[in-house]
């Protein structure tokens, strides 16, 4: 295993995608030498795709461990602000919800591949940090702490060995595929019966934005939905929520005539911003929405989990990669804290497991909301309500939503203070309701 000069063991990262070159850019702060090994190239010696590239909402937990590796401003620059929802009724009416109070409290949209592209120029700009791409983990040894790569370039298999390996490979994580031969490992993905296809509005012929440009888009149908979020070339990405299978479904339209006819239908306002429409519909692939939840996180001293690999969410927050860059910022502060690695490991999972299985309800929640309620009057004014509060008594009442977009507050603790709130509220409500009654009683007598 190779030492750097401060004698710190060099870490061997596998995936660098979003948390994984986020890690590395931390690790390499802290002194640590960090190999990053990645199956996909390049991403830069790839052209990038213009307003083909889907975006993320980007928020607090996010925008701090972007600003802990100096690296916040310049993603912002580069962002959307989304100040709120505008929902879009069936009949083309749309309503504007705000997220909170003001500007503090909005999402920002950024590029995935934009991002992934400025967090591998700044860990490359850090001369402790290597990258190996084109290397696709194939196993891994616990015992010797051997990882196998195979070099797509050279056609050949490459093994290296370190104490200290992160698996921030994603959602079908080959490391932890590994620790998950180990007994006594936990293991639980819950698919959704829905899955997502993207398809793009693209900008105007005057370059201009063709929806709203600071706002996250809805389209609510009941057991569906359809979201767009803006991009930096005035397009817009869309993604269709939507069952697999059964009358209603990706599996029931075949034909172009029929996709024009399901739109039509229920996003007659999309319809004329997507002139490529069926075409779209039928060539981009439709994927799956996958919660995971493993533990432990770690493998004694050796092996730890990160982002992703071990806690993969549904997007209906817009929290999965938020929370993956928080691990980075809860993992190197353990780090910080323990000489011992196996205790940092240990920390690190304590601290977070709990939360991240929070977040994974509540991402279901969300996707309920979303899909059913924010179309409801009865939504709408609590929304109105909740807000209301939070303006009036901002230190005693802040609504969940606004903890888990705009605070650090972990997660399983926002929800408790929101029940917490939610009960003052409605024992308030019921106590003025009776006094009211009595008052009425009284003065009727
Ligand atoms: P990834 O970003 O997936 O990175 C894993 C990396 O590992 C990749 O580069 C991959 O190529 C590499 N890799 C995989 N296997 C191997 C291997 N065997 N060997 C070597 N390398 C390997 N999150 C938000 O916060 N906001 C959002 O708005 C949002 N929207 C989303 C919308 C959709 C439709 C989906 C599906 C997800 C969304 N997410 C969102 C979630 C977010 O994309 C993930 O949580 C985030 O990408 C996790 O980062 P990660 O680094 O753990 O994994």
């Amino acid at each position: 295993m190779a030492e750097t000069a401060s004698s710190k063991p060099t870490v061997i990262l596998v995936g660098a995608g979003l948390a994984g070159t986020l890690m590395a850019c931390s690790l390499a702060r802290a002194g640590h030498r960090a190999d990053l090994y990645e199956k996909r190239p390049d991403p830069r010696s790839r052209p990038q795709e213009q307003g083909r590239s889907i975006n993320l909402a980007l928020s607090v937990r996010g925008i701090h461990a972007l600003r802990e590796i100096g690296l916040a401003e310049e993603v912002l620059k580069s962002s959307i602000l989304m100040r709120g929802r505008m929902i879009h009724a069936a009949n083309g009416e749309q309503t504007f919800q705000p997220y909170g109070k003001d500007d503090s409290q909005a999402l920002h949209s950024v590029s995935r591949a934009g991002l992934n592209l400025q967090l591998v120029e700044a860990a490359a700009r850090q001369p402790s940090i290597h990258f190996y791409f084109e290397h696709k983990c194939t196993g891994l040894d616990l015992r010797t702490g051997t990882l196998e790569f195979h070099n797509n370039t050279a056609h050949s298999t490459v093994r290296v060995a370190s104490d200290f390996i992160i698996g921030a490979d994603g959602v079908y994580s080959t490391v932890r595929s590994q620790l998950q031969k180990q007994e006594r490992f936990n293991y639980r993905q819950d698919y959704l019966s829905h899955g997502y296809k993207e398809l793009t509005i693209l900008a105007g012929p005057d370059g201009a934005f063709r929806l709203e440009k600071h706002a996250l888009h809805i389209w609510p149908r009941g057991s569906f939905m359809m979201i767009a979020l803006p991009n930096q070339d005035a397009s817009f990405t869309c993604t269709l929520f939507w069952p697999f299978e059964g009358p209603n479904s990706f599996a029931a339209l075949q034909t172009e005539d029929d996709i024009q006819a399901f739109f039509q239908e229920q996003f007659p306002d999309v319809v004329p911003l997507i002139p490529t429409l069926a075409h779209d519909f039928l060539h981009n692939p439709t994927g799956p929405l996958v919660t995971i939840r493993c533990q432990p996180w770690h493998w004694g001293e050796r092996v730890v989990l990160l982002g992703d690999a071990c806690h993969a969410v549904v997007p209906f927050l817009g929290q999965g990669m938020n929370a993956a860059f928080e691990d980075c910022t809860v993992l190197s502060e353990c780090l910080a804290r323990q000489a011992d690695r196996r205790a940092a490991f240990a920390a690190y999972e304590t601290l977070r497991k709990e939360h991240l299985d929070t977040l994974a309800d509540l991402c279901i929640d969300n996707f309920l909301e979303m899909r059913d309620r924010v179309g409801s009057r009865l939504f709408v004014f609590r929304k109105k309500v909740s807000i209301l509060l939070h303006r009036l008594f901002p230190r005693w009442y802040v609504p969940l939503y606004v903890m888990i977009e705009f605070t650090r507050i972990p997660y399983a603790d926002a929800l408790r203070r929101a029940r917490r709130q939610d009960g003052a509220v409605r024992g308030i409500v019921v106590s003025l309701f009776i006094a009211l009654v009595v008052l009425v009683v009284l003065l009727t007598r």
